[in-house]
């Protein structure tokens, strides 16, 4: 079956056409700088690259023109439903939702969760509405998969009317990544969906890590936004929060600002002040760059000591499952990440180790229990899988709290 998956951001739509059965990507592409002079639609098909130049294109002209692409490639009049990345489902989502305007209006209402995201999400899906009118929409969201998290889990020890006024608690985010890579593991492992003790760690740009027990989600490092947790590319991750009003006294900034810098200035990039790419730093380091070789470390420290916090959430360890750009392909993080945690019992296989790259699942310890796994993500297809069984009938889990 042949979905549209869409992914709306602020100034760019990522979208992809691909057969929720096999996987097949039909078409992929993105139209980016919206609402810039250099706006463009680049897209992919059949192993070629194409790019439109669309100067000065909205949300509006830029999806146009991917569905026109659509047309022209005959892609149109298969597509069976279109399924919507949308961030923040807050508590009010614990699974894929067919879209109706009630379920509009509570994504409307999730908005002051996901200020940055939920609009242009929702922006994709009013276009969708129009451009696509009689396709059936669902929504796919990244908080989700942790909605059944135990209060222990979501509770900051905060005033408890935060909770029930303003909503503050721990949502966590990569749940269709964590979800997906969740079942690829079981099948790895040979058990069934609702078996098994794992840890995820979704490791790209953006990381967070997730204790899944018997196929749900038990605890995660990420909270009321994705700012929690791990060390990440330009984000710290979980820092003091009396930091935000020493920094913000100390240089004159407003606490926006340094929370802005937080979000964007930190992590990888702020540490090293090269870079919030994982290659380049490792490159920087190999050379002998400190800053470069000392982000590497904190990157590897905090995250082996945020991995053994989540198997306290799941009691036992079957496997610890690494996905993401430098989960599926740095040999290295995850060398230095599993000799950390061989406490745990996990013993690396090297050889093993050097071979998952570049898309290669397998196990990469000599140890069974547990193991350590590279399982690579794939969002666009857990979307498309989701918005399948939503669209037949199919889907199991529909949950609107
Ligand atoms: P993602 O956000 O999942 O696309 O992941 C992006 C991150 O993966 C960046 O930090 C990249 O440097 C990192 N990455 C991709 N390939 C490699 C590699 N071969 N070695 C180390 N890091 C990599």
């Amino acid at each position: 079956m042949n979905i549209l998956v869409l992914n709306c951001g602020s100034s760019s739509a990522k979208f992809a056409v691909i057969d929720s059965a096999d996987g097949t990507e039909h078409l992929t592409g993105i139209a980016q700088r919206l609402g810039t002079a250099e706006a463009s639609l680049d897209y992919s098909h059949n192993g070629q690259k194409h790019v439109q130049k669309l100067p000065g294109a909205g949300h509006d002209q830029g999806l146009r023109a991917a569905v026109q692409v659509m047309d022209d490639l005959g892609l149109r009049a298969s597509l069976a439903g279109v399924g919507h990345r949308v961030v923040h489902g807050g508590s009010k989502f614990a699974s894929s939702m067919r879209i109706t305007p009630e379920v509009v209006a509570q994504v409307e209402a999730c908005i002051h969760l996901g200020p940055l995201h939920n609009p242009p999400n929702l922006v994709g899906i009013r276009l969708a509405e129009q451009l696509l009118p009689n396709l059936p929409q669902v929504a796919v969201f990244d908080t989700a998969f942790h909605q059944t998290m135990p209060a222990r889990a979501y509770t900051y020890p905060v005033p408890h009317e935060w909770l029930t006024q303003y909503d503050v608690r721990r949502y966590g985010f990569h749940g269709t990544s964590h979800r997906y890579v969740t079942q690829k593991a079981q099948e790895l492992l040979g058990i069934a969906a609702n078996e098994g003790c794992l840890v995820t760690a979704h490791l790209g740009n953006g990381c967070s890590a997730t204790a899944v027990k018997n196929g749900e989600s038990v605890d995660t490092t990420m909270g009321l936004t994705p700012l929690e947790g791990l060390v990440m590319g330009t984000r710290s991750g979980s820092v003091d929060p009396a930091l935000l009003g020493y920094v913000a006294r100390a240089t004159g900034q407003t606490a926006d600002a340094v929370l802005d810098a937080l979000n964007k200035k930190s992590g990888l990039l702020g540490m090293s002040g090269l870079s919030n790419d994982m290659r380049t730093l490792q490159e920087a380091a190999a050379q002998g760059n400190p800053r470069a070789q000392l982000a590497i470390e904190v990157f590897c420290y905090v995250l082996a000591k945020q991995l053994a916090g989540l198997v306290v959430a799941l009691g036992r360890l079957d496997a610890l499952v690494f996905t993401g750009g430098i989960g599926e392909n740095s040999a290295e993080i995850r060398e230095k990440v599993l000799n950390l945690l061989g406490f745990l019992g996990l013993q690396l296989d090297p050889g093993a180790n050097a071979q998952a790259v570049r898309g290669k699942a397998g196990r990469i310890t000599h140890s069974l229990k547990p193991q350590a796994l590279v399982v690579p993500t794939n969002e666009e297809r857990m979307i498309a899988l989701d918005t399948a069984a939503l669209v037949s009938g199919s889907f199991a889990g529909a949950q609107y709290l």
